[in-house]
């Protein structure tokens, strides 16, 4: 099902987030694989991303806050008005909670976060699918985090909502699985992205410490997200449905 084309011969991904970062990596990846590629993010297009829309990858910006439900939805009524279906979806835009213990956490920090860390994929999932079910096909990924299946210190409203992005992953994951609609989520561990670098920066010893806590040795890059993520928006994933899959270097297993 998910092979269908479209008129023009294209499958029709979205990306959020895809500004910088993992998006960006995710963006890239899923329009090189030949999906008419939207990249949505909150603020301009970066240089990159800009380069891939410019290259010809069959990409194009669009400016949304995923945390504004009506936004979301007119941003999904313009990707299937101008290209007439949405094949596969990444719900990734995030933000993360100055670190600070729980209790110190102000009551607007709290509900920003779960405004775009949560609410945000809630809203894209409703009409990713609402248009999904018209097909009766499409993929869907969220973003959750290592932090979804973990605790992480300093990172309580964060955390809970990638631990709920798993939650509602695989709740949605069961609602939807025999119309056609397969919806994961990946988790990925330290990846060196502008989210990373400015934690890194702001605590500089923090990449020696992160660095002795993952097997693996190193911190991850975006690209090992992007190729996790276009698989499971693969047909080759067609039987991995409501899965968490960890890309983290092993770090939340040891
Ligand atoms: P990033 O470098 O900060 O990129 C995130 C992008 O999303 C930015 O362009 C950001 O814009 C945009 N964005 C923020 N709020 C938005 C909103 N309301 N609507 C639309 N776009 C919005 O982050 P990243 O490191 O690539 O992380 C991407 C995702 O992976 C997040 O969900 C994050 O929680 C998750 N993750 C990251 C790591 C990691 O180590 N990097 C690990 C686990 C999970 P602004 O810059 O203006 O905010």
């Amino acid at each position: 099902m998910e092979t269908i084309d479209t008129m023009k011969g294209k499958r029709v991904a979205l990306v959020t987030g895809a500004a910088m970062g993992i998006g960006l990596a995710c963006a890239e990846a899923i329009a090189k694989a030949g999906y008419m590629t939207v990249l949505v993010d909150i603020k301009e297009p970066s240089e990159q991303a800009r380069k891939l829309v410019e290259e010809g990858f069959g990409a194009v910006a669009y400016r949304c806050d995923v945390s504004d439900t009506l936004a979301v939805k007119e941003m999904i009524e313009w990707v299937v008005g101008k290209y007439g279906r949405l094949d596969a979806a990444h719900n990734n835009a995030g933000i993360q909670t100055p670190q600070r213990p729980m209790a110190e956490i102000t009551d607007e920090e709290f509900d920003r976060t779960v405004a775009v860390d949560l609410k945000g994929v809630w809203n894209c999932m409703r009409y990713e699918i609402i248009q999904m079910l018209k097909q009766g096909s499409g993929a869907i990924v969220n973003t959750s985090s290592q932090g979804g299946v973990t605790g992480l210190p300093g990172q309580a409203a964060y955390i809970a909502c990638k631990h709920a992005i798993i939650g509602l992953t695989r709740t949605a994951a069961i609602d939807y699985a025999a119309k056609g609609i397969r919806i994961n989520a990946v988790c990925p561990g330290v990846i060196r992205t502008p989210m990373a670098e400015d934690l890194i920066h702001r605590n500089p010893e923090l990449e020696t410490e992160l660095v002795r806590d993952i097997p693996a040795g190193r911190l991850g890059k975006p690209e090992e997200i992007a190729n996790a993520v276009l698989w499971l928006c693969s047909p080759q994933a067609s039987f991995v449905d409501g899965h968490a899959l960890l890309v983290d270097g092993a770090f939340s297993i040891h």
